[in-house]
């Protein structure tokens, strides 16, 4: 059913505070499901179910749909859509303050999200840093943050490095702001994200490769020389040997580098 006329019924306005931007293009809805590459074995985690039209296509191709949704007005218009589906679970919270692990437990599965743009790299962060990370994850972003998130070197970011360490991003598609009510003031994209069977670069530990990359992008546009001395407490010359060992030019800058030469960073700097 059309969000808009779902919400007009329940005398509802969307609110733009919590980026309520609906989805009515059926065709987009079954592409978005499609990419998530759903069986009757799957277990979907939804994050931000909205008006439920999103929900309705996964319920159709998983075997399990765990549904959160914040906004609490939206409670019956789901309930009253989705009650003839056994094998969907509404949960009324804010994913961030969502214990994911705890939801899910430690069974295998896939988010699906349409969520705020504002809050899309926290949601991001929070379901790889869950104890429980899924094994896919296709998400409806804004165009900018997907091609930030599948960059190259030369135009990584904190965001692509700690996504690509664990997940193989793509772009499935991008969306229209037509196929959204009310419509987005941006262009949006389906990004997939996979995770990698086995991390793509060895490290001897993910705090310390963290801490590094972190230090490199903590101030922007400066040589990693300065970034790494300011980031990690080390003196201009510690900062010259640590990367002079890991073969870096320390002129260089944290967007040119490769996951690679990251991980050479953190064993250089482990080993110190
Ligand atoms: N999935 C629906 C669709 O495609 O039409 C709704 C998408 S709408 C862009 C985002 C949804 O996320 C809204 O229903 C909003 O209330 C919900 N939301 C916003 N912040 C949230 C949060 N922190 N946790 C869970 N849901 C949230």
């Amino acid at each position: 059913m059309n969000p808009k006329r779902v919400l007009e019924a329940h005398g509802l306005e969307p609110r733009k505070s919590l980026g309520q931007n609906f989805l009515h293009d059926p065709n987009v809805l079954e592409k978005i499901a499609a990419s998530a590459e759903l069986t009757s074995q799957t277990t979907v985690l939804e994050i931000g179910a909205g008006t439920g039209a999103l929900t309705d296509v996964l319920a159709h191709h998983a075997g399990r749909v765990i549904a959160l949704e914040l906004d609490a007005r939206l409670e019956p218009i789901l309930r009253e859509r989705l009650h003839a589906f056994d094998n969907v679970q509404l949960v009324f919270a804010d994913v961030l303050e969502t214990d994911i692990a705890a939801l899910i437990g430690d069974e295998d599965y896939v988010v699906v999200a349409n969520v705020p743009y504002y809050i899309t790299s926290a949601i991001i962060r929070h379901l790889l840093e869950s104890a429980n990370r899924p094994r896919r994850l296709v998400m409806t972003v804004q165009l900018e943050v997907a091609e930030r998130i599948v960059a190259k070197p030369g135009d990584m970011s904190l965001l692509a490095v700690s996504v690509q360490y664990y997940m193989r991003p793509k772009i499935v598609m991008r969306l229209n702001p037509a196929v959204f009510y009310p419509r987005p003031d941006v262009t949006s994209a389906v990004i997939r994200l996979d995770a990698h069977a086995e991390p793509p670069v060895q490290v001897p530990d993910e705090a310390s490769f963290f801490a590094i990359v972190r230090a490199g992008f903590s101030q922007k546009r400066k040589q990693l020389k300065n970034t790494l001395a300011a980031g990690l407490r080390l003196s201009n010359e510690q900062a010259l040997t640590l990367l002079e060992r890991a073969g870096i030019d320390p002129r260089r800058r944290a967007e040119t580098l490769s996951l690679a030469e990251w991980a050479a960073l953190t064993r250089a700097y482990v080993s110190a």
